[in-house]
């Protein structure tokens, strides 16, 4: 399948599958894919880091200045660098889950993450999850998938995620991890989480993972008008 230079966002809730999906479809068409949760990650990381976060979430003004002198950057193989330094899977631990939504909702760092973002998107040919892709960073991205699944089946997605990775969670804890990113995430204030009016809606619930590239490929077929 030929598919045009075109980007492609996708949105949606907290382990709905995401980026499983995004990898799949760059790799089918030899495109970028981006993570946009994981400088999100990288930033949070970061700040606590430089203790510029406090237990409660709460964070430090000082942050602003300070990201002036943080890089983050994908290595090839897609994992996130600091500076020199790997930074997976640090940034997808429960420690950093439990904090990135309130540095998310952080306007200058949105700022500070939709730079970087938007010069990944100067070349083209990008496949992006996240959660306001579609909605701000590429408003004019050619194909817009938003994804949702029940909490129950995202929950013990992750939870299976995480313990495949010799983590040790609790389901309780899983849970009350994705309500409140969720909840944070699509009430906060700067480009909140939302499915853009010219999304191609996806609720994977019941579905397998080769019935959802089928889906996609349905969409691209009928946008494109190509196999
Ligand atoms: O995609 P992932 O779950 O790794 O994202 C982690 C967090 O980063 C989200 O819960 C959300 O708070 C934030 N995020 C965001 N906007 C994006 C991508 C992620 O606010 N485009």
């Amino acid at each position: 399948m030929n598919i045009p230079d075109i980007i492609i966002a996708i949105d949606g809730y907290s382990s709905t599958g995401k980026s499983s999906l995004a990898k799949k479809i760059a790799r089918k068409f030899g495109f970028l894919y981006l993570d946009s949760g994981a400088l999100y990650r990288g930033v949070t990381l970061f700040a606590q880091e430089e203790g510029l976060i406090s237990r409660l979430g709460k964070v430090n003004p000082a942050l602003e200045e300070a990201l002036a002198g943080l890089v983050l950057s994908f290595a090839e193989d897609g994992r996130l660098m600091m500076g020199p330094r790997c930074i997976e899977p640090e940034i997808r631990s429960m420690e950093v889950s439990s904090q990135v939504s309130n540095i998310a909702a952080v306007p200058y760092v949105r700022a500070w993450v939709d730079s970087q973002l938007r010069e990944y998107g100067r070349r083209g040919r990008i496949v992006m999850d996240g959660r306001d892709i579609g909605t701000a960073v590429f408003p004019e991205a050619q194909l817009k998938v938003f994804m949702t699944a029940s909490e129950e089946v995202r929950a013990r997605r992750r939870y299976e995620e995480m313990v495949a990775k010799g983590e040790t969670p609790l389901l309780e804890e899983v849970v009350q991890n994705l309500r409140e990113r969720d909840y944070i995430d699509s009430h906060r204030e700067t480009n909140p989480l939302r499915r853009a009016d010219d999304a191609f809606e996806l609720d994977n619930s019941d579905m397998s993972f080769e019935e959802e590239l089928a889906w996609v490929q349905g969409v691209i077929q009928g946008k494109f008008g190509i196999l």
